[in-house]
């Protein structure tokens, strides 16, 4: 089609979706409202923001158009949508509300499942003593991650922040509500003019100030997604693929071969990895999580599951939570990790209940 344009997705906004155009149209339009060709629902093509996407039907004079295809995708972030995504950039805070490992696994699960590089930025570092928050440097790094320290307060990490930012490409920025990402984005950008979300009192929760994606740019071809903060995203796909989304594993993995090749790493025998690991876990929880899905539970809340039930899967009730069932020798909490429990009792331990 003659009036046929390529561009980029910025924002959703009920059914329509926002193009920023590659090439500027007609009295330097950039930015078209586009409704969605119904050949593409037909065909199953989703559009999210960071899709490219090829627009046509352009009517300059009223900035319109329509979605007539979606360009090939190099990586999707599940949850929120964001296509075509770089790197993302998973931010929790050290205090107020405190760290919770059991939320940051998951958050870095959903960033890991891009296969794109994440970085894990602390925010509130001013919040806690120096000593603690070496601490958990130290345990992340156990994890394969090296945090980046912030604190909006003092300017602390920022330099660094806006640097990773700045690269090519689109990052996206999640984390759970509450955790200081919009205090850390108006210090790199204050006329961004987000708002500043307000830590509710007792309950410690962010109150949702960002209410959908949009990508903006933070430098030349480098853009971000801001996204909603919310507390527990849901675990992506198939229970087998879960390790590799652990990069303490993955390496491990790396190194050597467990006896099965369909090993869970749940501590069985021939097993390369074993359980004498941080996140043991915390990798056995999310797995069992992941083993309820697939087995079909009604998911309306821990509640809703019967005490005691036992099921094919092989999980088994412990508290409002199943878990996988394991030879009682198997279950034993490692020793490194009763160590670490005594040794750093001031981090948050949800290794168990
Ligand atoms: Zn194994």
């Amino acid at each position: 089609m003659a009036d046929g344009r390529t561009g980029l997705v910025v924002a959703l906004q009920a059914n329509y979706c926002w193009v920023e155009l590659d090439e500027p149209g007609p009295g330097d339009c950039r930015r078209l409202l586009c409704t969605r060709r119904t050949r593409l629902s037909k065909t199953g093509q989703t559009i999210c923001v960071g899709d490219r996407v090829q627009v046509d039907g352009i009517d300059w004079a009223a900035a319109r158009g329509a979605v007539a295809q979606r360009l090939p995708r190099h990586s999707l972030l599940q949850r929120p949508a964001v296509a075509n995504v770089s790197r993302v950039v998973v931010v929790v805070s050290l205090a107020e509300p405190p760290l919770d490992p059991d939320q940051l696994t998951r958050f870095l699960i959903t960033a890991e499942a891009t296969g794109q590089p994440v970085l894990l930025v602390l925010s509130k570092a001013d919040r806690l003593p120096q000593e603690i928050v070496a601490l958990w440097c130290g345990r992340l790094r156990c994890w394969g991650y090296e945090p980046l320290v912030t604190s909006a307060q003092r300017g602390l990490g920022l330099e660094q922040l806006r640097a990773e930012l700045g690269r090519p490409g689109i990052a996206v920025l999640c984390g759970p509500s509450g955790v200081g990402k919009s205090s850390l984005l108006n210090g790199l950008r204050p006329d961004l003019q987000l708002r500043v979300a307000a830590v509710s009192g007792r309950l410690q929760r962010g109150r949702h100030t960002t209410r959908h994606v949009e990508l903006f740019a933070v430098a030349p071809g480098a853009l971000l997604a801001d996204t909603p903060g919310f507390n527990r995203p849901q675990l992506p796909g198939d229970p087998a693929a879960l390790a590799l989304l652990f990069p303490e594993l993955r390496q491990r993995l790396g190194e050597a071969r467990c006896l099965y090749a369909d090993c869970l790493h749940l501590g069985e025998p021939g097993c390369a990895v074993g359980s004498d690991w941080d996140r043991y876990g915390l990798y056995s929880r999310c797995l069992a999580d992941l083993q309820e899905e697939q087995a079909g539970f009604r998911r309306t809340g821990p509640g809703a599951i019967d005490a005691g039930r036992d099921d094919e899967a092989g999980l088994r009730r412990r508290g409002d939570r199943l878990e996988p069932r394991l030879a009682p020798a198997w279950r034993q909490p490692s020793r490194r990790r009763q160590r670490q429990r005594l040794s750093s009792p001031d981090l948050a331990d949800s290794d168990h209940p």
